[in-house]
């Protein structure tokens, strides 16, 4: 038995009022982007479906890459069969058959679009229940709370049934929200800041800090590395690797090191903030926790973020640590992140950084250089790539026979 389509239900997208055609055409936009390397697929969105046609292709290759996106509540993969009776029991037992084990019980639950269709709803039910029931054993009717409900919807074009439900991502599509560009370091806790906007359906630019020599290749292929895996849930992810040696020098030469730390931080925002206006991006994110380290407490916050009016999303800034490395470990960044490959930050950490740094006694040490020029040299010589999260060439195709 081969699935021949994948139904789609919407999560909070169908929430949306008016945004909602643009919430549906985003989502399959991004379904097209995922499967690119399926060339023989076809996606339709409607109000409150979306329809994957799977032409030639395995629904088995597809589903993993379905549950990774944002904006989708459950999919379900589905068996077309032409009207007549014999081919919608064989189908139904065959559907019942792969979701069984010992001690399960079912349901038929038909639905006639078609009221021409020989027989009735009831009818149906009892006729394919019956049916199934003759040619397995051990398994028992509940139409209260079944474990395997088959559905059976007849429309005038042909038969659908399904009978498994996996569960979505939720969330929105990503882009639905606009852009932002994630600060991403190597360690925990920026690709999960990023993976969480991503959910509310922003897009992200990443943005990495690289210290050569002082930080290594195999720090920036990390990076990569890590872009890579969020990329699986957006498609693909810019990523842009400032040269970021000579600003750290010369933080490192000019401010008292109790200081260099919120110095670096505030270049760090300040460049961020020009990448992102370059590429039009709408606000900043980053890994930041509250309390975790010394750049992160309240007064630290305030004397870095007073460079920019621009919006700095800070999604795990209320999360404990243990909660950030589950979500980690369900992202499959986690390993990547606990890799020692130091980072430009770690290498230029002052042994007691302050905690609670003035915004005005920074400003004065960093007024003795002309950072600016620094910084625009730094924005200039930033290398982008773009992180392909799937492969293979494109196909986008459209299709009528809705579900
Ligand atoms: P992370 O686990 O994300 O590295 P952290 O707990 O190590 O965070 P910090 O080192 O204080 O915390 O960094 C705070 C935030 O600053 C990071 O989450 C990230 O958004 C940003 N950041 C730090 N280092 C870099 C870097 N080299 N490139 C880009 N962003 C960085
Ligand atoms: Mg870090």
């Amino acid at each position: 038995m081969k699935y021949n389509r994948i139904l789609v239900r919407y999560g909070e997208i169908s929430t949306k009022g008016r945004n909602r055609k643009m919430f549906t055409a985003k989502l399959r936009e991004n379904i097209l982007h995922t499967l690119k390397d399926f060339p023989t697929i076809s996606v339709a969105a409607s109000r409150d479906r979306l329809h994957i046609q799977l032409g030639d292709e395995n629904a088995e290759e597809i589903i993993p890459r379905l549950e990774k996106i944002f904006g989708i509540q459950s999919f379900s993969p589905v068996v077309k069969v032409p009207q007549n009776m014999e081919d919608i029991m064989k189908a139904g037992l065959s559907l019942v058959q792969k979701s069984f084990s010992p001690g399960k019980t079912f349901k038929v639950a038909a639905r006639r679009a078609d009221k021409k269709f020989e027989l009735d709803t009831n009818e149906l039910n009892y006729e394919v229940g019956s049916y199934i029931l003759r040619n397995m054993d051990g398994l028992k009717v509940d139409v209260k709370n079944p474990d395997i409900q088959l559905n059976v919807e007849v429309r005038k074009e042909a038969v659908y049934l399904s009978s498994e439900i996996y569960q979505g991502s939720t969330g929105m599509p990503v882009g639905a929200s606009g852009k932002a560009m994630l600060m991403l370091s190597g360690g925990i806790d920026s690709p999960v800041a990023g993976y969480l906007t991503m959910k509310r359906g922003v897009e992200i630019e990443a943005v990495h800090f690289h210290s050569p020599p002082f930080t290594s290749e195999r720090a920036k292929q990390k990076v990569i590395d890590l872009s890579k895996k969020l990329s699986a849930f957006s498609g693909k992810v810019k990523l842009h690797i400032v040269p970021f040696t000579k600003v750290q020098q010369t933080i490192h030469d000019q401010v008292p090191e109790n200081y260099t730390m919120t110095s670096t931080r505030r270049m760090m925002l300040r460049i961020a903030d020009q990448i992102r206006e370059k590429n039009e991006g709408l606000a900043l994110i980053t890994g930041e926790s509250l309390g975790q380290v010394a750049s992160q407490t309240l007064e630290s916050m305030q004397a870095i973020n007073d460079v920019t009016n621009t919006p700095v999303l800070r999604p795990l800034i209320a999360m404990d640590k243990l909660e950030i490395i589950d979500i980690a470990q369900k992202i499959d960044t986690h390993d990547i992140s606990i890799l020692p490959y130091e980072d430009c930050c770690t290498i230029f950490t002052p042994p007691a950084p302050k905690t609670r740094p003035k915004k005005e006694k920074v400003e004065y040490y960093e007024s003795f250089v002309d950072f600016e020029a620094l910084l625009t040299e730094a924005v200039d010589g930033t290398e982008t790539l773009t992180i392909d999260g799937s492969t293979g060439s494109n196909a986008e195709k459209t299709f009528d026979g809705l579900l």
